[in-house]
């Protein structure tokens, strides 16, 4: 199951790269202001499906286990708070700092395996924005933006490029379809959560009981964190 599902990680990555160099190919004229060591969208809470943290789990070093076991006691501690999926979002742009995966140098140390929602962030303004809470600008300053951006192209009222995430958004979607037939169930969620479950739990390996008993004990079955869908969701 895990060589079959890596390979569909692997080919859903293909398929969203080159639908993003083909997009950029094709709007020559249109400016994207991600470039190498910019880190904005890093400081935002992540979202994928656990077999795609379960690739990026097999192979850390030590920095980034540090990084990650620090990251998660930071969340730990934030999540006895966090009743909402907006809540989380803003606590974590907020005050749980960067991805744990984000090197000193500013560039992501596993580029390669970056998942989805990562590669299909793609900003239409300078980064100052990626990293802006609109519901707290000034109304005025909020209208303005929000109609400078080009609704045809972002995903409004966001900046961010619209097409690439509604790739990304499906190719995840099978991802989660593919572990729910191999398994009987699926989960998807903070990324750094997920890497971290998995090495700890080996939760990608548990069944669905297991995972449902896990997520409980953990306190983490109600949390915006993880989102398990099992046959009775
Ligand atoms: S996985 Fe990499 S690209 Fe994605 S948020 Fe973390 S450091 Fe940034």
């Amino acid at each position: 199951m895990e060589t079959e599902l890596g390979e569909r990680i692997a080919a859903s990555f293909r398929q969203l790269d080159d639908f993003i160099g083909h997009w950029r190919a094709s709007h020559p004229t249109t400016r994207l202001y991600c470039q190498s060591a910019c880190s904005a969208c890093c400081q935002l809470a992540v979202h994928c499906s656990l077999p795609e943290a379960a690739i990026i789990a097999v192979e850390l070093d030590q920095n980034q286990q540090r990084a990650l076991g620090i990251y998660v006691e930071r969340l730990h501690v934030a999540s006895g708070e966090l009743k909402s999926l907006p809540e989380y979002l803003r606590r974590h742009r907020l005050d749980l700092g960067p991805c744990p995966f984000l090197g000193a140098d500013r560039s992501c140390t596993i580029y390669g395996q970056r998942p989805l929602s990562c590669r299909a962030l793609l900003a239409t303004r300078p980064p100052g924005w990626c990293g802006i809470d609109l519901s707290e600008l000034d109304p005025l300053d909020q209208r303005l933006f929000q109609q400078s951006l080009d609704p045809q192209l972002v995903a409004w009222p966001t900046h961010y490029l619209a097409s690439s995430q509604d790739l990304a958004r499906q190719l995840e979607q099978q991802l989660l379809v593919s572990m729910q037939q191999a398994c009987g169930w699926g989960a998807s969620g903070n990324l750094p959560l997920l890497v971290w479950l998995t090495r700890q739990h080996a939760l990608h390996r548990c069944s669905s009981d297991q995972a449902s008993a896990l997520l409980d004990r953990l306190k983490l079955s109600t949390s915006p964190l993880i989102n398990l869908i099992t046959d009775q969701h």
